[in-house]
């Protein structure tokens, strides 16, 4: 007889994340269903290409009755929990909006478990920003936590329940404090992606862009790219390596918690520099600060101690911050082409 297909549930399928962690998955042969939303885009650009391999279904982390249907009917061996309101910037506008998604959602999920599927191993998305303003550099598992703004407040909360949910009711429940991790598929709107397609723009002499930043306006604009906080620090790794830690966590003996980073710390001015100077520009030439898109408080330094999942685990990343700013920007380079 051949032995059953595990099967994974993965919210947040359509995101940068679920779509590198579908495709680990499907590798190691699970049977993957991905939960999207009615209003999540027709051919999710970041999914479109798993169609055939996994399955899709309708859910939503507002509604409890969808994700206890889904996991009572799939009864999942194991549950990725990607979904969120995942830009901290915005959290600042959508401040309800994101609490409700990105901290309740989790516990809807925690709680769908508890009651269609209680043996079922899940991951929580935690995040970086929980460390806000930092107590101690790098950040590792028991650092305090002080969050700053209204995402990392909601990724606290769910991460709070969490462990909560894991000590009361022995549930098996581990937590990914996971360092900014980027790729061609994330979010347009976040700094890796707008500096990465602003460079491309220059290299290609393209002065107004077809890309909307989150004002509405041309991402780049008349020559210009307007960004934030330059000297903002943080610890960017490449998301494919990143799901691989995501998927050890669920195959460790017991569910806890692990920080997953480089330890290399940049600014967003070194960020510009590699890519623009990638491609043979002077970024000072094309990059403008504009007090809109500085974050009222700053986060940060964010560096993260990942010898935690290196010695448990055996988690490493492979890809260097040089070669991630070339993937980003030589991606941004064919789309425009
Ligand atoms: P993305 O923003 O790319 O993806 C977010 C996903 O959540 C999308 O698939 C979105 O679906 C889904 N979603 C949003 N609201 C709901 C809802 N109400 N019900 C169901 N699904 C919903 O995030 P990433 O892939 O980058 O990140 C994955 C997770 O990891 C997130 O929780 C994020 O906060 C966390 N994280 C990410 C880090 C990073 O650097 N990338 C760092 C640390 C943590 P839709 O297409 O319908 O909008």
């Amino acid at each position: 007889m051949p032995e059953k297909k595990k099967t994974a549930l993965v919210t947040g399928i359509t995101g940068q994340d679920g779509s590198y962690l579908a495709e680990l998955l499907v590798q190691k042969g699970y049977r993957v269903v991905g939960i999207w939303r009615k209003t999540s885009a027709i051919l999710p650009h970041n999914s479109h290409f798993l169609r055939g391999s996994i399955e899709f279904v309708y859910g939503d982390l507002l509604d409890s009755s969808s994700l206890v249907e889904v996991i009572r009917r799939d009864q999942p061996d194991e549950l990725y929990n990607l979904a969120a309101q995942s830009y901290p910037g915005e959290s600042w506008r959508l401040p309800i909006h994101t609490a409700e998604i990105t901290g309740l959602g989790a516990q809807r999920i925690f709680e769908a478990v508890r009651q269609a599927k209680p043996d079922c191993k899940v991951y929580q998305a935690s995040s970086s920003e929980m460390y806000g303003k930092v107590r101690e550099i790098p950040q590792k598992e028991d650092t305090p936590f002080e969050p700053i703004n209204p995402y990392a407040a909601a990724k606290l909360y769910a991460h709070s329940i969490a462990r909560i949910m894991r000590e009361s009711f022995n549930m098996f429940i581990a937590c990914g404090i996971l360092f900014n991790h980027e790729s061609p598929r994330r979010g347009a709107h976040f700094i890796t992606q707008k500096v990465s397609h602003g460079a491309a723009c220059a290299k290609l002499g393209i002065r107004t862009s077809p890309v909307l930043n989150e004002e509405g306006e041309p991402m780049f604009n008349e020559g210009k790219l307007k960004i934030g906080n330059l000297e903002a620090k943080r610890d960017w790794g490449f998301a494919g390596d990143y799901v691989e830690a995501m998927w050890m966590m669920l195959q460790h003996e017991k569910p806890d918690d692990f920080v997953v980073a480089t330890g290399q710390v940049h600014t967003v001015r070194q960020l510009c520099e590699a890519a623009f100077g990638y491609l043979g520009l002077d970024w000072k030439k094309y990059v403008e600060v504009d007090p809109r898109f500085v974050r009222p408080t700053e986060t940060g330094p964010l560096v993260g101690d990942a010898a935690k999942a290196a010695k448990v685990l055996g988690w490493k990343p492979k890809t260097t911050f040089e070669q991630l700013v070339h993937i980003m920007v030589d991606q941004h380079l064919a789309k425009l082409r």
